[in-house]
């Protein structure tokens, strides 16, 4: 999301005069775009934030603005003396960034940490500034309102709101005619999508039938509202990518309903069930939390065997981090001692590499069309793309065939993280 938000204040920043450029020692106006989730992205902010200001020591002209969720959680202590920050702008109010440029020209401090109840930024076409050319993401929504007792996102990015499916689809066919091949709509939810009469599951018939050869990913469902409506839609396009990322942040009832998730073990496990059965040959991953105020032994078994019984593909596994002015930092104790939470988390990781690996594996013998993204870091003779199911194939490449580019590939072997695969024929059409 952040990364989308970037490309939508490169693009107001641009009409107003800057360029963007790659290495930020020769800047004029540094940005860091910043994530409050845990408090580790906080502290990696401030790591960065003392080697700008040591940069601005010896360049006094360079200026440095906090954006985002921690701009908007600190607002005015980011502008303390040490920090050297001259501009602060939470993630609505990046219109106003010209004009708090202006400000901190006349030397003054510039800050605007005001939320909208309608900002979608929809009319703003995003500039492209890290990009393989093939892959995009497209935000169709901002805010969320579901208030899950650990989370600080419906404090830092305000109320929910869907974009103009119009605006959407418009620069999806832009980005297709690029060359762009893959887009992924981004939400915190992307399920509650409504503008009219379109919901989320018209919004993504509609991107994918841009063009057969655009392919479409989404990200994040909330468990609560993932219908079989979306799921038939997913079945019935071929260019909707047969994976899906369904966070679940434990498996025991009683966490569930501590963290205001919404919905039960058996409630979660009957939506896989009918992803199982309407998707036959969809990857489902997840996100999970290890050591949430009061989680016991048994809540944390009960987090195991769930993530068995689904067999994720892949999965992102936290430790609980209290963040200050959620429901859970005002009304429960962080009590699962540090050592335990990483010991519980240790075990969830461990497990999730062996679920991965099985997964995987499943894979190999099979023939699977691959979307080519790049050529990979660790061998330049080698390419890598990804599956509809969403896993990472590297395979050699010869003949240089580009990115952008769909090809089959026979699966040979594969690690827990990656397929490796040989070219079995590529063509540029569908
Ligand atoms: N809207 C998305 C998630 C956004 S945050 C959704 O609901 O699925 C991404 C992930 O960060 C969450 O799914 C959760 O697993 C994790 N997370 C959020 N708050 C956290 C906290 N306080 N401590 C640890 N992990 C957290
Ligand atoms: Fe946070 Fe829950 Fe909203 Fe996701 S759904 S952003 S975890 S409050």
């Amino acid at each position: 999301m952040n990364f989308a938000d970037s490309e939508i204040l490169a693009s107001i920043l641009t009409a107003d005069g800057y360029t963007p450029i790659d290495d930020y020692k020769k800047a004029d106006l540094i940005l860091v775009n910043t994530c409050s989730i845990r408090d580790h992205a906080e502290q990696r902010v401030f790591n960065r934030l003392n080697e700008f200001s040591s940069l601005k020591k010896r360049s006094p002209h360079v200026k440095i603005g906090i954006v985002g969720c921690m701009a908007e959680r600190l607002k005015e202590h980011l502008l303390e003396e040490q920090l050297q920050v001259d501009l602060v702008a939470g993630p609505d109010a990046y219109r106003s960034l010209p004009l708090l440029l202006a400000q901190v020209e006349d030397g003054q401090k510039g800050i605007n940490t005001i939320l909208s109840e309608s900002e979608t930024y929809d009319d703003i076409k995003p500039v492209k500034t890290d990009t393989n050319g093939v892959t995009a993401f497209i935000s169709i929504m901002r805010g969320c309102e579901n208030f899950c007792a650990y989370c600080v996102v419906p404090y830092t990015r305000g109320k929910e709101r869907s974009r103009n499916a119009e605006t959407i689809i418009d620069e999806a066919r832009l980005l297709f005619e690029q060359g762009y091949r893959e887009i992924t709509l981004l939400g915190q939810n992307v399920n509650s999508y409504k503008c009219g009469t379109v919901g989320f599951p018209q919004l993504i018939a509609q991107v994918a039938e841009i063009n057969s050869q655009l392919r479409v990913r989404f990200a994040t469902s909330h468990p609560k509202d993932i219908s079989d409506e979306l799921l038939t839609v997913i079945a019935q396009y071929d260019n909707v990518c047969k994976s899906i990322h369904l966070p679940v942040q434990s498996g025991s009832d009683a966490t569930l309903q501590k963290m205001n998730r919404k919905y039960t073990r058996q409630w979660y496990l009957n939506r896989i069930e009918a992803i199982k059965r309407i998707i036959p040959d969809c990857t489902i991953s997840t996100d999970i939390i290890a050591g949430f105020c009061g989680e016991t032994e048994k809540d944390h078994n009960d987090t195991l065997t769930l993530m068995r019984e689904v067999g994720y593909s892949s999965a992102f596994m936290f430790k609980y981090s209290e963040r200050p002015d959620t429901f859970a930092a005002e009304n429960y104790k962080d009590d699962v001692p540090e050592e335990i939470k990483l010991r519980r988390l240790n075990e969830i990781i461990n497990l999730q590499r062996e679920l991965s690996l099985a997964s995987n594996e499943k894979e190999t013998g099979l023939i699977r069309e691959i979307l080519i993204e790049g050529v990979s870091r660790r061998n330049l003779l080698q390419s890598y793309g990804r599956t509809s199911q969403n896993k990472v194939v590297v395979f050699d490449n010869p003949a240089q065939i580009k990115a952008g580019v769909y090809a089959n590939v026979k699966i040979l072997r594969c690690t827990p993280a990656t397929l490796i695969g040989e070219l079995t024929q590529s063509r540029a059409h569908r």
